[in-house]
C-alpha cells in the first residue's frame, strides 16, 4: 500500500463527484443480477449506501426464523449422513461460484459496506481462500484411536456434525465471516442459518444465491444455507431456539454481552468474535519503515473498521518523534474519497453515527490531555451531507485513559510512550478486550517475550507486521471481552462438531476399567 506521496486528486483542488443514487442502484442492481440475485426492489429491508448515505431500495421479505430453524432440523437429518468429502465437493462448487463473481460480490461490499475496491475483492478472496481450506479438510475430520487399559477392547473418537448453525455476522465484514463459518459448518455435516447485518442485506441475498447455484449442480438438501433478513431482535430468536446448537456471532461486545448468556443457559454452544482493542508496541531497535506502513494500514484501512483496526500506538520514549513525525506525514497525505474511485484509500464510515461516536471519542480524548496531531476532520459533509468520511486521526495521549480503553469503531489512534519493556506490556494488556496485537523490534528477546505466556494476552500476536490482516490458516479470534471464540483454520473446526469416544470390547470378557470387580 502507498501511504505517502500520493499524486493530486481531484478531491485535493476543490471537489469529487460523488455517484447519484439512481448510478449507484444501477451498479448493484447489475452485481445482483449476475449473482442470480433479485434485483433490488421495495422490501422491508432498507438497503443503503455509505457511499453517499442514499437508501438503494428494499430487500424483500426472507423466511422467518422459526420457519428457519425447522427447515435447518430437517435438512441437518439428511445432510449429516452425507459422506464428509461429499459435503466438501459442495464447498469446492461454492468456492467456484465465489471465484467467478469475485468482482460482482465485491462491489456489493463496496456499495453496502463502502470497502475500497481492493479491500472488498479481498474478503471475497478470504470467501474463496476459506472454501479450499474445507475441500481439504472435509478429508481430514479425523478422531483418535486411544490406547485402552483392558485387553481385546479398542477406544476411539468419533467427530460428528453437531447440528444446525447461526451464524450472526456484522457489517464491516459482510460476507467473509460467513465463509469462515459456513463452509466448515457446511463440511462438518451442519446446515447454516445465516442472520447477516442489517447494514449489508444485498450482499448477503448475493451470496446466497451463488450459494444456491453451487447447491443446484449437485442432489443436495434444500435449505442448507438460509438467510434470514433483520435486525438484533430476529438473531435473538435464533440465538434463543433450542432447535440450534450452535450460534457463532460476530459484532460488539454489547450484542456478546447479550447472545452469549442466552445460549449458555439452554447449554448451546456459541463461537463469540466481539470487539478489538488492538495495540502496536513500537521498540527502540523497531524498523521505521515496517513501522509506518504496517501501522498506517492496521490503522486506516477500512477506515479503521476492522475488528483488527489498530487504536493503540505504545512507542518507546526514543522513538516518539521520528515515529509520530512520519505517521503524521502518512495520514495527512492519505487518499479519502469514493472507495469506487481508483486510488481511494479511505472510504467512508458505515453511517453518520459512526462519525457522532468518533467525534465524541476525540472529545473525551482531548478532555483527558490528548493531543489531535492529525486527522479527525469530516470530509465532502455538503457533497454529500448523508455520508461520514474522516480523515484518520492520531491522537497523542499523556496516558493510557478510560477513553483509550474503549473500542471506537472509527479510525482513532492513540499514541502513548513508554521507558521500559514491562511498562509496554503492561499498558498492553491492560484493555479488557483481548484480539490482536503486534510489536515491532528487531530485538529477538523482546519478540520472545511479546510471544511467551507472560506477554500479549490477545489471540493474535504478530511480530513486525500490524495486528489486522489475518490469513485464514490460523485460528481467529480473541480474549477476555473479545469472547474467546475460535474460527477459520487450525482445528477451529471441532467447535462444529460433537466428540463421541467409543469402547468396543472384541473379546470374550468383560473387564471393568480400572479394575473394579461387580459380581
Ligand atoms: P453489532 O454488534 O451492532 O451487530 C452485529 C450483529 O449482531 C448484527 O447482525 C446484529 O443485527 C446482531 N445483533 C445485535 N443484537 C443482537 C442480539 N441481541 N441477538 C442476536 N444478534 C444481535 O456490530 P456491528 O456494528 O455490525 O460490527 C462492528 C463490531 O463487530 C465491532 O465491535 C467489531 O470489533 C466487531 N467485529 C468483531 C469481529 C471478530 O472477529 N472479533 C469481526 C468483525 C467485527
Amino acid at each position: 500500500m502507498g501511504v505517502g506521496g500520493v499524486g493530486e486528486r481531484p478531491w485535493q483542488h476543490g471537489g469529487v463527484s460523488f455517484p447519484t443514487a439512481s448510478d449507484l442502484h444501477l451498479l448493484a442492481d447489475e452485481a445482483l443480477r449476475a449473482c442470480g440475485a433479485d434485483p433490488i426492489g421495495n422490501g422491508p429491508h432498507p438497503a443503503r449506501t455509505p457511499i453517499t448515505g442514499a437508501v438503494l431500495g428494499g430487500a424483500a421479505a426472507t423466511v422467518d426464523p422459526d420457519t428457519a430453524a425447522a427447515r435447518a432440523t430437517e435438512a441437518f437429518t439428511a445432510w449429516r449422513t452425507v459422506p464428509g468429502p461429499v459435503r466438501g465437493e459442495l464447498v469446492r462448487r461454492l468456492g467456484e461460484q465465489l471465484r467467478l463473481h469475485k468482482a460482482d460480490l465485491a462491489r456489493l461490499v463496496t456499495l453496502e459496506a463502502g470497502k475500497i475496491e481492493s479491500e472488498a475483492l479481498g474478503e471475497v478472496q478470504e470467501m474463496i481462500d476459506i472454501c479450499d481450506y474445507a475441500v481439504g479438510l472435509s478429508r481430514q475430520l479425523q478422531g483418535l484411536t486411544i490406547a485402552s487399559e483392558r485387553p481385546g477392547h479398542r477406544l476411539m473418537e468419533q467427530w460428528h456434525p453437531l447440528g444446525p448453525t447461526v451464524v450472526i455476522t456484522a457489517f464491516n465484514f459482510p460476507v467473509a465471516v460467513w465463509a469462515w463459518n459456513a463452509a466448515l459448518a457446511l463440511v462438518c455435516g451442519n446446515p447454516v442459518i445465516w442472520k447477516p447485518s442489517e447494514a449489508t442485506p444485498l450482499t448477503a441475498l448475493a451470496t446466497h444465491a451463488l450459494f444456491e447455484k453451487a447447491a443446484a449442480t449437485m442432489d443436495v438438501p434444500a435449505h442448507l444455507n438460509q438467510v434470514v433478513l433483520g435486525d438484533g431482535s430476529v438473531g435473538a430468536a435464533l440465538v434463543a431456539d433450542t432447535r440450534l446448537p450452535l450460534v457463532s456471532a460476530t459484532g460488539s461486545t454489547a450484542m456478546g454481552r447479550k447472545v452469549g448468556p442466552v445460549v449458555a443457559q439452554r447449554f448451546g454452544r456459541s463461537i463469540l468474535e466481539l470487539g478489538g482493542n488492538n495495540a502496536a508496541i513500537i521498540a527502540p531497535s523497531a524498523d521505521a519503515e515496517l513501522v509506518v506502513r504496517g501501522v498506517t494500514f492496521a490503522a486506516a484501512g477500512t477506515a479503521g473498521q476492522r475488528c483488527t483496526s489498530l487504536r493503540r500506538l505504545l512507542v518507546h520514549r526514543s522513538r516518539v518523534d521520528e515515529v509520530l513525525g512520519r505517521l503524521t506525514t502518512a495520514f495527512a497525505s492519505l487518499p479519502i474519497g469514493s472507495p469506487l474511485e481508483k486510488g481511494t484509500l479511505v472510504g467512508p464510515l458505515i453511517n453518520t453515527a459512526a462519525h457522532d461516536k468518533m467525534q465524541a471519542a476525540l472529545a473525551a480524548a482531548r478532555a483527558d490531555g490528548g493531543t489531535v496531531v492529525v486527522g479527525g476532520e469530516r470530509h465532502f459533509a455538503d457533497q454529500v451531507p448523508d455520508a461520514a468520511y474522516v480523515r484518520p486521526a492520531i491522537v497523542a495521549m499523556p496516558g493510557q485513559t478510560h477513553i483509550v480503553h474503549e473500542e471506537t469503531f472509527a479510525p482513532i489512534l492513540y499514541a502513548m510512550t513508554y521507558d521500559d519493556f514491562e511498562e509496554a506490556l503492561a499498558l498492553h494488556n491492560e484493555v479488557p478486550q483481548g484480539l490482536a496485537s503486534s510489536i515491532f523490534t528487531t530485538d529477538l528477546r523482546e519478540a520472545e517475550r511479546f510471544l511467551s505466556a507472560a506477554g500479549s494476552d490477545c489471540g493474535i500476536a504478530n511480530v513486525n507486521i500490524g495486528p489486522s490482516g489475518a490469513e485464514i490458516g490460523g485460528a481467529f479470534g480473541g480474549e477476555k471481552t473479545t469472547g474467546g471464540g475460535r474460527e477459520s483454520g487450525s482445528d477451529s473446526w471441532k467447535a462444529y462438531m460433537r466428540r463421541a469416544t467409543n469402547t468396543i470390547n472384541y473379546s470374550n470378557a468383560l473387564p471393568l476399567a480400572q479394575g473394579v470387580e461387580f459380581g
